[in-house]
Order: structure tokens, then sequence, then C-alpha cells
């Protein structure tokens, strides 16, 4: 579908309507829309606003959660990250399919684990599985987790030290952001995904650049494989409101 259509020209149909709140929703962060606390209206009210359903909105804030760029604290609000740097406009994001993503990782992703395993310091495997036992705690809700995802692989690119690599790692943020919040509520997505990041970060420890290239390799094939499950689970329940996505 996506990858025939001309370059520039993205079907209107991908363009999901929470896609565009997000990014709306973004660009009034980014201009202080919402004050020096940074406290955002309640999720009614900003579908109120915005004239769009609960569902829509949902997804937006959600998104914009996996990204960073705003945090919620069950009972007290939701607040724009002060700080957060801004990112490419999340319209962009909507308009990479998850083939080209895909196939963008196949390589990245592998390469990174390659020279990481070559060049990583005892700091950077620290760092890695610091983070890869934080995500297993409880506290960390799906949302969390799927930040804490991207930040492991975003880890490893740091760690096969050529910046090259890690800047361009560093671009695939909201699309990760997207299709891992497709699939993170999988059952059993969390702890293969968790799997996948040990049996990278033991390849890497052990110095061992085909494994963690292979590691690497397996880990997406496993998410792709979870992608497809869940687009047709939600093409067998058509009716599903996105509450559910
Ligand atoms: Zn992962």
């Amino acid at each position: 579908m996506t990858a025939q259509e001309p370059v520039g020209i993205v079907p209107v149909k991908q363009l999901r309507l929470s896609d565009a709140v997000a990014a709306q929703l973004e660009a009034l962060i980014n201009s202080d829309h919402f004050g020096e606390e940074g406290r955002l209206p309640s999720e009614r009210e900003l579908a109120e606003r915005f004239a769009v359903g609960r569902g829509s909105m949902r997804e937006a804030i959600r998104k914009l959660e996996a990204l960073g760029i705003i945090t919620k604290t069950h009972g007290v609000g939701t607040f724009a990250v002060s700080g957060a740097i801004p990112r490419m406009g999340l319209l962009s994001a909507g308009e990479v399919s998850a083939l080209e993503l895909f196939e963008v990782r196949y390589t990245i992703d592998t390469l990174a684990a390659g020279l990481s395993a070559q060049r990583r310091t005892v700091g950077d495997l620290k760092a890695l599985k610091v983070l890869l036992d934080h995500s297993m705690s409880p506290d960390v809700d799906n949302a969390e987790f799927v930040r804490l995802d991207f930040e492991f692989h975003r880890l490893v690119a740091q760690s096969a030290k050529n910046s090259l690599v890690a800047q361009m790692y560093q671009q695939l943020a909201p699309h990760h952001a997207i299709y891992s919040g497709k699939v993170i509520s999988l059952p059993d997505r969390r702890s293969r995904a968790h799997e996948g990041h040990l049996r990278i970060l033991a390849a890497v420890t052990h110095g061992d650049a085909s494994e963690a290239r292979r590691q690497a390799l397996e880990h997406l094939l496993a998410a792709e494989e979870d992608l497809v499950s869940a687009v047709e689970e939600s093409d067998s329940h058509p009716t599903d409101s996105p509450h559910n996505r």
C-alpha cells in the first residue's frame, strides 16, 4: 500500500485523528500554552475543545506520554514535561508505515548491536542493565514500557560509538512509539520483548558481535510477528472502539 505511493503524497485514510490531535497538542505544549505549571486540562475537557471523541483524545495523550512530552500522575493530573526536546512533527510519524520502519530497523538495529558488542564500555552495560531491570518493575505501565523499550535500543545504538548510527536511531522515536503502542497490550508482549532485550544484552556483554546481530534480528522478527497479530486482531473486531488500541 504505502510503499507504492508516490513520494510526498500521503493517503488521507492513513492520517489518524489521534495523530492530528497529538500534533496540535504538542504544538500547544511547545508554545507554553498551558502556562508555567504546564498542567493540561482533563481528558474530557480536551476532547471537547478538540471536538473529538474520548478514544481519540486518550490515544493522542498516550502517544505524547510515550514520547516523553507529557507525564501523567494518577490522581494529580497530566503535565507537560519541562525541557522536553521538541520532536519531529508527529504527523510525519503517521506517514511512516510499519513496513518502512521495520526495513530500516532490520539494518540499523543489527548494525548497532554488532558494533556495540565490539565497542561498549562497562558503563554502557551497566546503564542497559539498570534500564532493563527497571522496565520489569510493577510500577511501569504499558506506555512507560514502550518508552523504556525504545530507550534500550537507543542506548545500544549509542554504545555502538558511531554518532551517525546514534543520530539516525533517534529519528525512529516517534515511529517506534506508534507501532510499539499497537502491540504492547498483546498477552505476554512485555515479557517476550524483555527476554529479547536480555539476549541482546548478553551477546553485547560477551562481546559476541555476530550473536548480537542475530539476537537483534530475532527481536525484530518477533516484534513484527506481534504487530501482524495485533492488526489481525483489530481487523477481526472492526467495531472496536479506539479505547482498546
Ligand atoms: Zn525492543
